[in-house]
């Protein structure tokens, strides 16, 4: 399919559709007595206009038909916009911006292919509760709704509609800075998610008079306003508190989401509550914080009495609040901080909701807990520290194995001296093994710093994530990526090369997904978990001119590392891992349905 020359039609009909609607308006003026002639303005620059007056300033998105114009204009009239390959890295990378700023992330596709290309991108962000907004260009209405065959016909809106928070289409200029201000409300109020923005074809040309159009635009007042939490609500979750023997604090992604990082600070160290990060609510405290419980997470869970969740849902992730993770049942009692009042007794009951945004929350039980707070028994922080101490040991031995090819525990090692070194840099992270192993070996200092995989463990964000984390942070991004995790997104390598950013690729090459041993039994193909062995990564990224390395030992590793998160410049580093080294599913492998025959046999 040529884009590019479609594109041309499509620009020359937009220009004499412009020319027609401004030669009316001319006559219409000229017919009064002062024939003064008004100022224009279009569909394009309204939407401009209107992300640029909410405090959007980037765009990540893929050109083409119809919205290839209102990039060029977009990046003419000052905003950033970034150019990938797919949309679902864009749309993956609007998302991570939304994670990090708490301002929706833009996502502009072309329609129907484009539009679906984003469209998981958008779901995945709804499900992980990230704001941002898929802003699609869409063929003819009148032809979409009769069906007859438009060029890249779809009914995107309806499509969209089950998979984000909210979706709307604007067909009418002057409804623009409407369309857009629902939008961002959508997007950031209550519990933040993804929405659908559906801008057909004929509405970038229409043209209406500027002052009107500056008039018709709307910012935001307050859109995402604090929720604060009832006086009830407070006290019931203190008095259960109070009455702990083993309390736990779980802290989740919305918690880094809030950006209260004082005030969830202040609650644990002021309560002297152990606390278990999920994996992006890592470094919200450092790891290395006494009260962190990450390295005695199953005694944590399983012997905790009462459980403060911060930001946290009780899903697959948390085994659901049930089962063998969480003990005896009914041995625990859970009080929840959420902003999304439906969430309680998602799972298990909630003896104590608190519905709100964490930062007012946190606040109110801080101001709650007064000054004769009783910290929790000393049995129980002991238990947590012996427990911590000898899997912290353990996993030390592992850490230090320096053997080549590398096995997983041995590269990580190495990478989490980085990461020590340099607590600032953010952390990508996929894959399988790749994954769980690196978010227990790899401990966070700051929050907001480790992005992965997130509610769905969706294999696919890693150069969407570090592109996005990159622009909007400034900060240097290390992405460790599975080799097969790397295979969705792994074109972008030519965008980061582009837009010449600060990325520092790792990828886990163990010839293919969970291990690189797998084989056809029948002899004819490779089995369907390898890729080509020994396959070079790091040729990739010389390709677009970034720097590639190939890394046979952690201390080659570390090296490289170290060189491309001090020179800034795109790196991709095969990492030589053992075939032999990882695990099916890594440590989800109980979720993988095998099969009965197989077991029998
Ligand atoms: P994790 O995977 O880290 O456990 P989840 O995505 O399951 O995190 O849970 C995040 C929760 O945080 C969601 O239920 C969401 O409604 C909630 N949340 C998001 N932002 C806020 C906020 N500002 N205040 C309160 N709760 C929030
Ligand atoms: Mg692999």
């Amino acid at each position: 399919m040529d884009r590019t020359a479609n594109d041309r039609t499509t620009a020359d009909l937009a220009a004499s559709t412009v020319e027609t609607i401004t030669e009316e308006l001319r006559q219409s003026h000229a017919e009064g007595p002062v024939a003064a002639e008004p100022e224009l303005t279009d569909g394009f620059n309204l939407v401009i206009d209107a992300l640029k007056l909410n405090g959007i300033e980037t765009i990540y998105g893929v050109p083409g038909i119809p919205i290839t114009d209102l990039g060029r204009l977009a990046q003419a009239r000052g905003m950033r916009v970034v150019s990938f390959r797919h949309e679902q890295n864009a749309g993956n990378a609007a998302a991570i911006a939304g994670f990090l700023t708490k301002k929706p992330g833009i996502c502009l596709t072309v329609s129907a292919p484009g539009f679906l290309n984003g469209l998981t991108a958008l779901a995945n962000a709804t499900t992980n509760c990230f704001p941002m907004i898929l802003i699609s260009g869409s063929s003819e209405r009148e032809i979409v709704d009769l069906q007859q065959g438009d060029y890249e016909e779809m009914d995107q809106l309806a499509i969209a509609k089950p998979l984000c928070k909210a979706a709307f289409r604007v067909l009418h200029a002057c409804d623009i800075g409407i369309g857009v201000a629902r939008a961002i409300r959508a997007a950031v109020s209550g519990r933040p998610g993804g929405v659908y923005l559906d801008l057909p074809a004929k509405l970038f040309s229409q043209v209406m008079e500027a002052e009107a159009g500056e008039k018709s635009l709307v910012k935001v007042i307050d859109p995402a306003p604090a929720q604060r939490p009832g006086e009830e609500a407070i006290q019931r979750a203190l008095d259960v508190l109070k009455g702990a023997q083993r309390p736990l604090i779980v802290l989740g992604k919305g918690a880094a989401y809030a950006q209260a990082d004082e005030g969830v600070r202040a609650l644990v160290e002021r309560s002297g509550i152990p606390y278990v990060p999920m994996s992006m609510a890592k470094g919200l405290l450092p790891d290395t914080h006494p009260l962190s419980a990450g390295a005695a997470r199953s005694t944590a869970l399983k012997d905790s009495d009462v459980v403060l969740l911060v930001g946290a849902r009780l899903n697959w992730l948390l085994s659901h609040g049930k089962g063998k993770t969480w003990g005896a049942p009914g041995s625990k009692k859970f009080i929840q901080i959420d902003i999304e009042p439906k969430e309680m007794d998602s799972n298990v009951e909630i003896v104590a909701p608190v519905v709100g945004d964490i930062g007012s929350c946190v606040q109110a039980l801080l101001d709650g807990m007064g000054k004769d707070w009783q910290k929790p028994p000393a049995a129980w922080l002991d238990t947590l520290k012996a427990k911590k101490e000898a899997n912290v040991a353990k996993m030390e031995q592992k850490l230090r194995r320096n053997v080549a090819p590398m096995d997983f525990h041995g590269a990580l090692g190495a990478l989490k001296t980085v990461i020590k070194e340099r607590p600032d840099a953010i952390l990508v992270n996929e894959g399988a093994n790749t994954l769980d192993l690196a978010r227990g070996v790899i401990d966070m200092y700051q929050p907001r710093k480790r992005l992965d995989v997130g509610t769905w463990g969706v294999m696919g964000i890693g150069m969407g994530f570090a592109i996005a984390a990159a622009i909007e942070t400034g900060k240097p991004v290390l992405a460790v990526e599975g080799d097969s995790a790397f295979g969705f997104s792994g074109m972008e390598v030519e965008t980061i090369c582009r837009y010449e950013l600060p990325v520092c690729i790792v990828v886990f090459n163990n010839n293919g997904i969970y291990r690189g041993t797998d084989t056809d039994p029948t002899g004819r193909d490779p089995g369907t978990t390898v890729f080509v062995k020994d396959s070079r990564y790091d040729r990739m990224m010389e390709a677009f001119g970034g720097v590639g390395v190939n890394a046979t030992t952690p201390d080659e590793l570390k090296r490289a590392v170290d060189e491309a998160m001090d020179s800034g410049r795109p790196t991709l580093i095969n990492a030589v891992i053992d075939p032999e080294a990882g695990s099916e599913s890594g440590n989800i492998g109980s979720l993988n349905p095998q099969s009965q025959l197989k077991k029998k046999a």
